[in-house]
């Protein structure tokens, strides 16, 4: 597994010839070939050593290296260049996922609100555990539902992939909130805007001003927060609180989406957060060639849908 960078362009992909295995197994677990959820309860033995769980031998979540990860914890995670065109390093990293559920039957959006507590737990754990890995820079959580989302299992689960590289989204970000953080006053000014979707006493929702995605939501603590470490049990339950509505909204919708989160570098202050992009339309030509998406959904349309006041 390979990480390049384009010629010219600040823009890095991974080759990772392995993952197009795959599709055979996704339609074994789907159970068209065998029969077999590999995510299932009793059937553990399919998946890597397990990292751990919570809950005994009745587990509510478990945890294990991606059997087809996108990087490896070996090689040379430094980029070098060859022949001044071919800038590269090893996809040097650790993938695992998270499985969010015992039944394949329920999807993240059928969970109680206090099982997205102990899943954005077991996430803090996770982050905290992997930054302290070897030459690991930055872990990315995210999760894929449906097959717009990318999701090649059905049985729900989050993927994490720690890398030795922070993501240049996330660097982006963060710049941006060097010297005073801007999001602290957009929260402020959109949680009482037409965008204004859900609110408590720590956290926010609203549809971003320039939202890439229809229904595209992201959710806020109020005071900044850098990480999930450093919420409170009261934030905790509050930020996720704002999660469970939303997907309980996006259900009514039965849409694929993403969902992912940002916490800051440890050199950087951006203000933690969440995005959550439903994947209702293609990005087509347009978008590939210009970089600038058409999105036929308002922000102010998508807050007044999560608000309940209208059905689209
Ligand atoms: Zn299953
Ligand atoms: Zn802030």
């Amino acid at each position: 597994m390979e990480l390049r960078k384009d010629y010219a362009l600040e823009r890095w992909v991974i080759i990772a010839s392995g993952r197009s295995k795959r599709p055979q197994e996704r339609r074994e677990a789907e159970g068209q070939v065998r029969g077999v959820c590999y995510f299932c309860p009793g059937n553990e033995r399919f998946t890597p050593p397990e990292i751990g769980r919570l809950g005994g031998r009745r587990w509510r979540f478990r945890w294990f290296a991606n059997k087809f990860p996108a990087v490896e914890p070996k090689g040379n995670p430094e980029a070098r260049t060859d022949n001044e065109f071919f800038t590269f390093a090893d996809a040097y990293g650790i993938h695992e996922i998270v499985v969010e559920t015992p039944s394949s039957a329920k999807q993240l959006w059928d969970l109680k609100h206090s099982e997205l507590v102990e899943l954005f737990s077991i996430y803090n754990s996770r982050i905290g555990e992997l930054s302290k890995a070897d030459r690991i820079k930055y872990v990315s959580v995210f999760k894929n539902h449906g097959v717009k989302g990318g999701a090649s299992l059905r049985h729900s689960h989050t993927q994490i992939i720690a890398s030795a590289v922070t993501p240049p989204v996330v660097n982006a970000e963060a710049e941006s909130c060097s010297g005073k953080c801007p999001y602290c006053r957009i929260i402020g000014t959109e949680k009482n805007s037409f965008r204004r979707c859900f609110e408590n006493e720590t956290a926010a929702a609203f549809t971003p001003y320039a939202s890439r995605f229809n229904y595209e939501l992201w959710i806020f603590p109020k005071i900044h927060r850098k990480t999930l470490g450093e919420f409170s049990e009261n934030e905790m339950r509050d930020f996720t609180e704002l999660l469970h509505n939303a997907l309980k909204r996006l259900k009514t919708l039965n849409v694929s989406y993403n969902y992912f989160i940002h916490y800051s570098p440890d050199s950087a202050d951006l203000h933690f957060h969440l995005e959550l992009a439903p994947r209702i339309s293609n990005w087509a030509g347009f978008e590939l060639s210009s970089g600038i998406v058409i999105n036929t959904v308002s922000p102010e349309d998508a807050a007044r849908f999560y608000r309940g006041e209208s059905r689209f």
